[in-house]
């Protein structure tokens, strides 16, 4: 069934409005945080509070999410924790 809250976190796996959640996309195998919510490609959801941010980094759970290594995006989303 098809909600506005269909975006799950996959750290704390809450779901949330998309503006709440940062949405890594991947694009011809490149991985990018996507701010405009529109770049087509698989994606992941990570709220945009630093607890969740932090454990993502911390756990990778990026790899989890797209089944290889992350290592530039974790240092970009490194980067949104003040
Ligand atoms: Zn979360």
């Amino acid at each position: 069934m098809h909600t506005t809250y269909e975006r799950r976190c996959i750290a704390c796996r809450q779901a949330n409005l998309k503006q709440n959640l940062f949405r890594v996309c991947r694009v011809n195998d490149k991985y990018v945080v996507d701010e405009t919510y529109k770049l087509n490609g698989r994606s992941a959801y990570i709220c945009k509070n630093k607890q969740c941010l932090t454990k993502v980094i911390d756990k990778k759970l990026l790899n989890r999410a797209f089944k290889t290594n992350l290592e530039e995006i974790y240092s970009n989303l490194r980067g949104y924790i003040e």
